[in-house]
This record gives C-alpha cells, sequence and structure tokens, in this order.
C-alpha cells in the first residue's frame, strides 16, 4: 500500500547517513524542485546530501533555494562513489541519464515519482501514479515523518505543484494537491512571485525560437493533430538552449479541434526529442512508451534515434493510428 511505502521511505531516510538526490535529465520544476526539498528534508534530519543532475538547472529555477548547490554531472564526473541514492520525478533509470555513474555497485536507491510509467526500479519505491507532481508525494512524505515545514522546502514543493499542474489548471489539479498548496501557503510561501519567475517569464531565445518553429506548423487534414519543429540549425540560429523549448508544444495542443500536439527537437542529427500533449482523448504515455519513452496520460516524450524526416515519417504514423482508434471509439 502507499503507507507502506511512505513507512519504508521513512526507513530508508533513517538508515543512511549521506545521499545523493537525483532528479531527471532537462530537469523541470517538479524535479529541481522535489530534488531540492528532498535536501532540506534531510538536513532537518541531521542528515548529508549531494544533489547533481546532468546538465545545467534551468536558470529560471535558480531562484530555489539551495539550486546553487546543484552540480552539473556533465561538467564533475565521480565513479560509483555514492551507496544511498534518492531519484525524484524520473520513470525509468534511464532518466537518470550519466549520473548513474556516481551509483555503487549493489546501492540502495529510493524511487519518489509520480508518472504512470514508473517501472519501480528503486529498492525501496515511493510511487504514487494520481499525484499530480513528485512533489505532492514529498508532501505526504513530510507529513508522515511529521516535519513541519520551513518557507524554503515550502517553496520548492510549491513549486513543483505550481508546475506539473500547469499553474493548478490541468485535470490533474485535485482537492488533494489545492489542499496541499494551501497549507504550503501558510508557511510563507509567495505565490506571486513564483509564478512570475516559472510561469510569466521567457527568454529573448525563446520568443525566436518560437518564431521560427510556428512556420513550421503542419496540421493534419481533419485538423486532429499539429506538429512542430525545431531543428540544429533552429537552436544555434537562436543561441537558445533546450530549455527554451519549454511550452511550444502546447501552440499545437491548444489550435482549436486539435487533439494532439508534437513537438519534434532535434538534439543531434540522428536523435530526436519528441514532445507529445493531447487534450482529452488520445493516451500519449503509451504513444511515448511504445517509442521507448513515457509520461502521462496527457503529456510525454520520448528520444527517436533517426534523422528528422524520419523520426517524424515513425512518429506521425503512431499518433495517425491513435487518432483512429480514438475515432473508431467514439
Ligand atoms: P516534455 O515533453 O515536457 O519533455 O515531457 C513531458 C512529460 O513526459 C514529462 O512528464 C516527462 O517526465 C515525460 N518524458 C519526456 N521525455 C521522456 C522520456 O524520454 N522518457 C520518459 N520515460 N518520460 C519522458
Ligand atoms: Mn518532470
Ligand atoms: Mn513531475
Amino acid at each position: 500500500s502507499y503507507k507502506a511505502s511512505l513507512e519504508a521511505a521513512a526507513s530508508f531516510l533513517n538508515e543512511h547517513d549521506h545521499f545523493l538526490v537525483v532528479n531527471h535529465v532537462n530537469p523541470d520544476g517538479d524535479a529541481t524542485g522535489s530534488l531540492l526539498a528532498m535536501k532540506w528534508i534531510l538536513h532537518r534530519l541531521g542528515k548529508q546530501a549531494t544533489l547533481v543532475n546532468e546538465g545545467e538547472t534551468p536558470v529560471k529555477f535558480m531562484f530555489l533555494p539551495g539550486a546553487d548547490e546543484i552540480i552539473d554531472a556533465s561538467v564533475q564526473a565521480e565513479r560509483h562513489t555514492y551507496d544511498a541514492i534518492i531519484t525524484c520525478d524520473c520513470a525509468d533509470f534511464a532518466r537518470i541519464g550519466e549520473v548513474k555513474m556516481w551509483f555503487a555497485p549493489n546501492c540502495a536507491l529510493l524511487n519518489i515519482d509520480h508518472h504512470p510509467t514508473n517501472d519501480l526500479f528503486g529498492t525501496v519505491n515511493l510511487v504514487r501514479t494520481d499525484a499530480a507532481a513528485t512533489a505532492e508525494i514529498i508532501f505526504d512524505l513530510i507529513n508522515h515523518i511529521q516535519l513541519v515545514p520551513g518557507k524554503e522546502l515550502a517553496t520548492c514543493l510549491y513549486t513543483g505543484l505550481l508546475t506539473d499542474t500547469g499553474g493548478f489548471r490541468y485535470s490533474n489539479t485535485t482537492s488533494h494537491v489545492m489542499a496541499a498548496a494551501s497549507e504550503l501557503l501558510g508557511y510563507g510561501v509567495e505565490p506571486g512571485s513564483i509564478a512570475e519567475r516559472v510561469l510569466e517569464s521567457i527568454t529573448k531565445a525563446h520568443i525566436s525560437l518560437l518564431q521560427r518553429s510556428l512556420q513550421t506548423l503542419q496540421l493534419t487534414d481533419d485538423d486532429k493533430a499539429a506538429y512542430l519543429t525545431v531543428t540544429l540549425s533552429d537552436l544555434t540560429a537562436t543561441g537558445a538552449s533546450s530549455e527554451d523549448t519549454e511550452g511550444i508544444v502546447n501552440y499545437g495542443r491548444n489550435i482549436d479541434g486539435v487533439e494532439v500536439g508534437v513537438l519534434f527537437k532535434e538534439v543531434a542529427e540522428d536523435q530526436i526529442k519528441v514532445s507529445f500533449r493531447s487534450r482529452s482523448e488520445v493516451d500519449v504515455a503509451s504513444i511515448a512508451k511504445s517509442l521507448g519513452g513515457g509520461g502521462h496520460i496527457r503529456a510525454a516524450g520520448c528520444t527517436v534515434a533517426a534523422p528528422l524526416m524520419e523520426a517524424k515519417r515513425i512518429v506521425i504514423q503512431k499518433v495517425s493510428e491513435a487518432l483512429r482508434e480514438c475515432g473508431d471509439k467514439s
């Protein structure tokens, strides 16, 4: 049961002294907020935490308390050093990226996550797939161990809730989410300032990239699917970083009548990162999973190892199939 997994997670925190806390590659607000929340919890328990991520933490999350302590594994390498690991917001082992090199053989691993595609790769798994965010599960954990958060911890958790619910708008915005957010506000969280930083600020590079990618918009004849593309040369020309593509996929999905929005992002010549969003019918997690990725029913992703044209062909075929199946049912 979930309660038993909270208990097992609490024991895991008790049983070790120094933890390596890691989130997923290309971290979002939930991943970074959860990573930092675990640091605050561990410190309160008198434990040590090393925080690591493959790649840089996005600039817009650098206001989170403790964010400057997160080590970039693509800059600093360690080999088999840590034997107590906590993963936050990682659906499967591959999402950890190069940080896996930091793990000692036979390490103990606590997997804290909310993705329906989580494959329970931990030695202890604290996974609740109806949670809106990993931050919501960590909120449950602090209640379970009866730890009263300070403003820092509350800010980290609130940011995870805010970003993974799209600003408390998506269908995962449950009464439990709102109750948690409400309680966190009671600890001094500044909702206006956080929303301003993570939802209402865009970089110039993002706007330039958006401008270019909107020109690539392809709508299917029935308007049910919308495809957008960002190429390597778009990234170079705009000076954009990988985080600057965030949100572009929504422009496709948000068009009236569109059920599935897809963004193709060229990360290398034969490596295409694909983002999927759906409106109300298509399970994009299963499409992504069939291509080696995963995610949630309405937001998922994968990486296709093929040149752009070939990747598009493969993905468009999968999306068409899924749309046809939905059409057959209704
Ligand atoms: P995004 O499209 O914003 O990169 O990701 C949307 C959702 O899909 C997120 O919840 C993310 O965790 C998940 N996701 C994206 N890419 C991958 C992937 O390669 N593998 C898995 N398992 N999940 C992914
Ligand atoms: Mn995430
Ligand atoms: Mn999440």
